[in-house]
């Protein structure tokens, strides 16, 4: 069987102690069920800013470049404040991004049935929601030029920020949303601003034909993107997957995350373009929160994030498809049978540790095999 690369990046704080639980569970994989996986770990972050002076080393940038996919934790930390800007702890998931060509990130809002009750919305608002938000993550108003603050001499100064998008980028990340919705219900919905931006006009138009040119048997629509936030928090459940550009898609996502509850459930991944001789893709996987420095080193950080970011790698990465279905559902049990990490934890429920948490999940991934 081939072998499967995995380089892990646990970082700093509260990522070190999640990734141990998914290093738990890619040992009970390999033992148990020959999953074949062959992992390597790197510094990245704070802990090798303090190790060799920069947020991540040529040999680990080397080995994830050459991994099948990277597992990452979180990175910085009240420690690394006074760090020069260059080799800040953030620093090494930008350059990891950049060089990996990372330009789609998938992030999922899920709402577990357990936790339906202690989100801030109402149950049947998010109750079995299930969305997947496709952003564009390496274009538009982040990366274009001109992009400055001009002194304009009388006491006046002008902030330039400049939105781009060429044909290609849009093509691209839509083809990701279309393939992506056809693995789930089959709907896209594409959010943009045509009424007052040229790159809106854009977008709309070349997903458009790349939906009819490729893509017709998945269902398309569009939407403003400020009516899409709206409708995000008043129906969410309409939605299957969403495609936008890097900058709604930033805020669209955290509107999506709220309606989840807590940040220590949510993972993500970050796909490059696939190899055309072999249609394998670079990929990053990570939870969607920080670093945690108020509750690193307690054992008490909720480990499902990055878990669930191990399940998107087996799915996306490794097309494991029914083991990563399995990891969720067991992620579901889980909370099901009770057991809450402090974050979630609500009355009457069960609260344990982040190698509790962990232990349960794998537990219940063996049962359900
Ligand atoms: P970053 O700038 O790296 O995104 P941040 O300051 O936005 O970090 P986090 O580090 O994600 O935020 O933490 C925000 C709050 O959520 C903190 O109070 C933290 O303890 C809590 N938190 C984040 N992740 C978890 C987790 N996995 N388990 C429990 N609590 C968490
Ligand atoms: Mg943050």
């Amino acid at each position: 069987m081939a072998t499967r690369k995995l380089l892990l990046l646990p970082g700093d704080g509260i990522g070190p102690e999640a990734m141990a639980e998914v290093s738990k569970l890619i040992a009970v994989m390999n033992a148990e069920f020959g999953a074949g996986f062959e992992t390597e770990t790197g510094l990245v972050g704070g802990s090798a800013y303090d190790a060799h002076g920069k947020a991540i080393s040529e040999e680990d940038m080397q080995r994830a470049l050459e991994a099948d996919a990277v597992l990452f934790g979180a990175v910085g930390g009240p420690k690394w404040d006074g760090v020069p800007y260059e080799v800040r702890p953030e620093a090494g998931l930008l350059r990891l991004r950049k060089e990996m060509e990372l330009f789609a990130n998938l992030r999922p809002a899920i709402c577990y049935p357990a936790l339906a009750v202690s989100s801030s919305l109402k149950k049947e608002v998010v109750e079995g929601l299930d969305i997947l938000i496709v952003r564009e993550l390496t274009g538009g108003v982040y990366f274009g030029e001109p992009k400055e603050i001009i002194d304009l001499g009388n006491g006046q100064k002008r902030a330039v920020d400049t939105q781009v998008y060429d044909t290609f980028e849009i093509e691209r990340i839509a083809g990701v949303a279309f393939e992506l919705a056809r693995t789930r219900r089959n709907k896209v919905c594409s959010m943009e601003k045509h009424n007052v931006m040229k790159s809106g006009v854009l977008w709309k138009e070349v997903v458009a034909t790349t939906h009819q040119a490729k893509y017709s048997d998945v269902e398309l629509t569009h939407m403003l993107a400020d009516a899409g936030g709206m409708q995000l928090v008043r129906w969410p459940k309409q939605f299957d997957v969403i495609v936008t550009d890097n900058l709604f898609g930033d805020m669209l996502s955290d509107v999506a995350a709220m309606l989840t509850g807590s940040l220590g459930m949510l993972p993500s991944a970050s796909l490059g373009a696939p190899d055309p001789k072999t249609g394998s893709r670079k990929a990053l996987y990570e939870p969607v929160h920080g670093s945690a420095p108020d509750i690193a080193g307690k054992g008490i950080a909720n480990p499902i994030a990055m878990i669930a970011s191990f399940a998107m790698c087996l799915r996306y990465s490794f097309n494991m498809i029914e083991e990563a279905d399995r990891l969720e559902r067991a992620i579901a049990a889980v909370l099901e049978d009770g057991l809450r990490t402090r974050d979630i934890m609500s009355d009457g429920m069960c609260e344990v540790g982040t190698s509790a948490m962990g232990d349960a999940i794998i537990r219940k991934y063996r049962e359900l095999s």
